[in-house]
């Protein structure tokens, strides 16, 4: 058996399993960070009110369960904590290089290897790259005239400045996906005015959360079963799955009772006709990823929020004029316009066999048989590649079950069986074919959102959970172009 030397690029949730799994084996490895630290996601968005709607003993890997979550949903710096607790438990400190963006990563004929090269100039070859760059981290800047007149800071959710203060201060928050509600619920109890600009409104549903106390951590501790039974909760799952099942068919009961709870929040919940009636979508639940929030309902009936449903006509260097000729006055405008979901990878420039380059391959659309490899690329596998997404699925589970499926494939490198494993082109045609027809009869199809390809398809497993279970078992080897 050969040890394999595997290049990891990204230190995010997926990176630092992968970093995990090669070093309890033991194998050389090296992740490379274009970001100073890890925690992916988590490290990158600092934005008031960021929590994760996945619950933590859920999200969060099954080898490092975590007696000390203070919540049923933490926030976005306990998860980062987290990262960096299993980065140091398992001790990746000396196979990490921060603030070094893998720029160009070229599989070379002759060796089989791939020689990978950094911004900072740094040069390394390896077996195997595991591309584990996440799909929300290329921020979509919207094209809204005037941006740069802007007088007061205006910048991204995920390049949240913490030197600006917000308390006291009027607020534009442009964009209505999870990040703009949970935005929006977090300034409207410390600004002077909160304005949400919305395009679309967004169904909502309701959830709860809550703190954990000293006394149940202490017995998560004491007694890991505690959290294995929360993780693997049945009536958290048979909703999942029901909540799948309405996705994955929309003539469904199940998306019925969906579309009724989130009717119901939205009817209870906002008591002014004309406020509703703005935040009523006209599409169906679902469609865009669902967003579950406690507060978002209450923040924006509190007197300091309004509600823009009028179009922005352009920035100005006072505020946002809307269509109407109203001017709405800020000291500051945050973009929670979401994300390029398109790149993946890129713009890192990857040159598989033969120099063929990802880019081209991806011309149409990203794609990766079954999210994890791509034909003509030997020895390159994705974590959360296209199409990964699992509906609501936590991408703990995803990534994890997709590095159990890798494994057998590099098994082949290590036994000396193959030198290159890729996913074959037949195979790859096959599975997109069958997974566009699928996935253009979901509810993602049925309006617009970051779940969609340049071609306007739902970039998405459009499968039953069980039926991926069962696809990332185990690589069927005929799938496979073996050298
Ligand atoms: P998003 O869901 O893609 O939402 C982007 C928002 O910006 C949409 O409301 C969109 O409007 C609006 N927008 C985009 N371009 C615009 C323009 N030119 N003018 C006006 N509005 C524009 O992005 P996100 O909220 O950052 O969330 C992305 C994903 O991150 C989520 O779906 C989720 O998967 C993940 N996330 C998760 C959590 C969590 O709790 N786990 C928290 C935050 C984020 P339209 O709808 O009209 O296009």
């Amino acid at each position: 058996m050969r040890k394999l030397r595997s290049v990891i690029i990204g230190a995010g949730m997926s990176g630092i399993l992968a970093a995990v799994k090669l070093r309890e084996r033991g194998e050389d490895f090296m992740i490379y960070e274009k970001g100073p630290g890890v925690g992916g996601t988590w490290r990158e968005n600092r934005y008031p009110g960021l929590t994760c709607d996945v619950p933590s003993h859920c999200y969060t890997y099954s080898f490092a369960p975590n007696p000390d979550w203070s919540k049923f949903y933490a926030d976005g710096r306990e998860i980062e904590g987290y990262f960096q607790s299993v980065f140091e438990r398992y001790g990746l400190a000396d196979r990490a290089r921060f603030n070094a963006e893998v720029t160009r990563c070229e599989f070379s004929d002759t060796d089989s290897r791939w020689h990978i090269e950094t911004a900072d100039g740094q040069r390394d070859t390896a077996d195997v790259v595991i591309a584990a760059t996440g799909v929300l981290h290329h921020p979509n800047i919207p094209d809204v005239p005037g941006l740069q007149s802007f007088d007061g800071p205006a910048f991204h959710s995920a390049r949240w400045d913490e030197q600006v203060a917000v308390d006291g201060k009027r607020v534009g928050v442009i964009g209505n996906g999870s990040t703009g509600v949970q935005l929006v619920t977090a300034l409207a109890a410390r600004c002077a005015k909160v304005v949400h600009f919305q395009r679309s409104p967004q169904w909502i549903m309701p959830g709860a959360t809550f703190e954990y106390t000293p006394a149940q951590r202490e017995a998560f501790r004491n007694d890991p079963s505690l959290m294995h039974a929360i993780r693997n909760d049945e009536a958290y799952f048979a909703a999942l799955r029901r909540y799948t099942q309405g996705l994955l068919n929309t003539e469904s009961e199940a998306l019925a009772e969906t579309e009724a709870i989130v009717l119901k929040n939205l009817e209870d919940s906002i008591r002014d006709p004309v406020l509703r009636e703005k935040l009523r979508p006209s599409y169906r639940a679902a469609c865009k990823r669902m967003i579950v929030s406690w507060g978002y309902y209450d923040a924006v009936q509190s007197p300091v929020v309004e509600v823009e449903r009028v179009g922005i006509e352009r920035i100005e260097p006072n505020g946002v004029r809307l269509r109407d000729g109203r001017l709405q006055r800020l000291d500051i405008i945050v973009l929670a316009t979401g994300f390029r979901t398109d790149r993946f990878i890129r713009p890192t420039c990857v040159a598989g066999r033969g120099g063929v380059r990802l880019d081209d391959v991806w011309s149409e659309r990203p794609s990766a048989f079954l999210g994890v490899s791509i034909p003509e690329f030997p020895n390159f596998f994705m974590l959360n590649g296209p199409t990964s997404p699992i509906t609501n699925i936590s991408l703990f589970d995803v990534a994890e079950r997709q590095w159990e499926y890798m494994t057998p494939l590099l098994e082949l490198l290590r036994s000396g069986e193959a030198r290159e494993v890729s996913a074959a082109a037949g195979a790859m045609a096959d599975y997109d074919a069958r997974r566009i027809a699928a996935a253009k009869t979901t509810v993602f199809a049925a309006c617009t959102s970051w779940y969609l390809d340049p071609q306007g398809v739902p970039s998405i497993w459009p499968w039953a959970y069980e039926a991926y279970i069962e696809a990332m078992r185990a690589p069927v080897l005929e799938d496979y172009e073996i050298r």
